[in-house]
Order: structure tokens, then C-alpha cells, then sequence
């Protein structure tokens, strides 16, 4: 399961995040991750909460957002939207293309208290 490596991924950057910012407990994030990636929402879920239990982000609600997937044509400089079953180019249909988004996992937010609050 892939999203177990996301979550700790995750949870390294949180607690980076963390130490910058004198937190000691973080209660929710949002993260905006790419539909290529693929990944399972509840899937993700659960490997968050196990991967976060007795850190500082123990019981922090997760927010996943999925991003679209953008390409563009080596060959056309077309534009367009793959799936994740096609990378051919709507125009010259050939699959040289280079993904400019949808491959992303970007932690975009994070609420958590800091030693005083706590
Ligand atoms: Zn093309």
C-alpha cells in the first residue's frame, strides 16, 4: 500500500514543519496531492492515523484534495489534460509528453497549537 510511504512522508515534513514553528500538537492539514499519484482517500486516511499515532500529529484530521492532471506535448506544445490510462496527445496523438501537474504531493496546510496553547 503506497500510502503508508505518503503518510510518513507526510509526517516528516509536518515534523520539520513543527520545529519551525514551535508547535507541539497538530490537529488537521490539508493536502493537495496529484490524481496521478492515485491515491485512496480512506486508504490514505488510515495509513495517516497509524503512521501519526504517538506523534504530534496523533488524531489530526486529514483533508485530501485531488489536482487534475496537466500535460504538455514534446513535439506539439499542445496542452491538455491526461488520464491516467492515456498520455496521448489530443492533437498529433503521439504519448511524448511531459506532466507538468498531477504527480504532486504538496502539504498545503497545517492547524496545530504551539507550547503555549497548549
Ligand atoms: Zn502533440
Amino acid at each position: 500500500m503506497h500510502e503508508m510511504s505518503i503518510a510518513v512522508e507526510l509526517l516528516t515534513r509536518l515534523e520539520e514543519l513543527a520545529v519551525e514553528h514551535d508547535l507541539t500538537r497538530v490537529h488537521a492539514l490539508t493536502v493537495r496531492a496529484g490524481v496521478l499519484r492515485g491515491i485512496v482517500p480512506e486508504a490514505l486516511d488510515m495509513a495517516f492515523a497509524e503512521a501519526a499515532g504517538g506523534t504530534l500529529a496523533e488524531g489530526a484530521k486529514l483533508t485530501l484534495q485531488i489536482t487534475p492532471a496537466r500535460a504538455r506535448c514534446r513535439l506539439c506544445g499542445e496542452r491538455f489534460a491526461p488520464t491516467v490510462d492515456s498520455f496521448l496527445c489530443p492533437r498529433c496523438n503521439q504519448a511524448d509528453v511531459e506532466i507538468i501537474e498531477g504527480n504532486e504531493i504538496l502539504l498545503l496546510s497545517l492547524d496545530g497549537a504551539s507550547r503555549d496553547e497548549n
